[in-house]
């Protein structure tokens, strides 16, 4: 690999790197003289709730929410966990996307295990929901008291955006609780929870460049959501536990960031995923675009290679960070339910490459993965 020995990371859908401004801001907040909790009742423990308060008013601008509205947590997945498992001593049925992350799915799971009511709704060939057929489940559905429904914004394997102010404006007019799980969306996506109808929203840390282990659940004033473990009080009692002022004061930053560069950040990494696209489609023939073209995570880029076992070709690519599917789905090594969901056989599924660009993606990440892939491919004997 001699030239190519430093990593080339394209795995931002798994995990972005953390920001330096934002580690900046989290440093101050891990020395000694930076003690104190900020449930505490002196000083030093007022000074960390007022960092604990700046996080929550910097998400809050970044949703369009005010400060009291947002819970913080120690990732999407509590945050999904509360909004769905929460809810479901209010709630007749749930409504969800086939293409939802397991921190949405398995708890619905678990809920109809324990005999709620779930629709599971289709989505097209690129993965988006029709709001039509959200309508009918809608409609159909009325009748047994409140319906949660749970869409997210943006898809973590194949990057498809869902259309979320219509279908949060559909749940607002049928009187059903809108939850989405915005969790790869922020980084790129403007969301406005007024805008969109929203009721919850989920999201994470360590999908915007800040750090991993926070995140947070915006829940609307109203909204009847019930804690899911109990101790100390704290956050209104729905998430109790002393919050990590390091971690907050990196989110915050983080949330600062997205917001005064996101604009910038989308326009160069759409131009370097489709210059990624455009090489992979000269490298590999009959190379296959799971993702959408249009309506999709600037930074997300899932092909198929025909004939590939992606999982074995990636053992090929030690200077490569790019993923199977998604990380989380490539754990339990079943096919991805994303990928069947868009009617992908098994060997288009096990033969699919996911691209996550970022923030620090260069024009020479790109090239020079090309150039590995490429490189690869020969050694297999396939033609470039
Ligand atoms: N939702 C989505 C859409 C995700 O992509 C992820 C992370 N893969 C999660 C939830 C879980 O996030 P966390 O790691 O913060 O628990």
């Amino acid at each position: 690999m001699g030239e190519n020995r430093r990593l080339i990371y394209l795995d931002h859908l798994a995990s972005t790197p953390l920001d330096p401004e934002v580690r900046a801001a989290m440093l101050p907040w891990l020395t000694a003289a930076a003690a104190g909790n900020p449930h505490s009742d002196h000083t030093a423990g007022w000074r960390a709730a007022a960092a604990v308060d700046d996080t929550r008013a910097s998400i809050a601008r970044l949703i369009g929410a005010r400060p009291s509205e947002i819970i913080l947590t120690s990732g999407a997945t509590e945050a999904n966990n509360i909004a769905l498992l929460g809810l479901a001593d209010t709630v007749g049925r749930i409504i969800v996307s086939a293409i939802e992350h397991p921190s949405v799915l398995e708890p619905v799971e678990a809920l109809r295990n324990r005999g709620m009511a779930v629709t599971v709704l289709p989505v097209d060939r690129v993965g988006r929901v029709d709001p039509a057929t959200l309508a009918a489940a809608l409609t159909r559905e009325g009748a047994a008291g409140r319906t949660l429904v749970s869409i997210m914004a943006a898809n973590n394997e194949i990057g498809t955006v869902q259309p979320l102010a219509e279908i949060g404006r559909m749940c607002r007019a049928h009187g059903a609780i809108f939850h989405t799980d915005a969790a790869q969306a922020l980084s790129t996506q403007t969301l406005d929870v007024a805008a969109a109808a929203i009721d919850l929203l989920t999201l994470s840390g360590h999908k915007l460049y800040g750090p991993g282990g926070i995140g947070a659940l915006y829940v609307r004033p109203g909204v009847p959501c019930r804690p899911l473990f109990f101790g100390g009080g704290q956050q209104g009692g729905l998430r109790p536990g002393t919050v990590p002022v390091a971690l907050c004061a990196g989110l915050g930053e983080a949330c600062r960031q997205v917001l005064a560069g996101r604009e910038d950040d989308t326009r160069r990494i759409a131009a370097l995923r489709d210059r990624l696209y455009a090489a992979l489609c000269e490298a590999c023939p009959g190379l296959q675009r799971n993702s959408p073209a249009e309506g999709v995570l600037p930074g997300c880029l899932n092909v198929s290679v025909p004939g590939l076992d992606a999982a074995d070709f990636l053992l090929d690519l030690p200077g490569l960070a790019v993923s199977t599917g998604a990380a989380c789905s490539s754990l339990s090594g079943r096919p991805s339910h994303v990928l069947r969901a868009i009617c992908l056989t098994a060997e288009q599924a096990h033969g699919s490459l996911r691209f996550g660009l970022g923030r620090s993606t260069t024009a020479d990440d790109v090239e020079a993965a090309v150039a590995q892939i490429s490189a690869a491919l020969r050694d297999r004997g396939r033609p470039e």
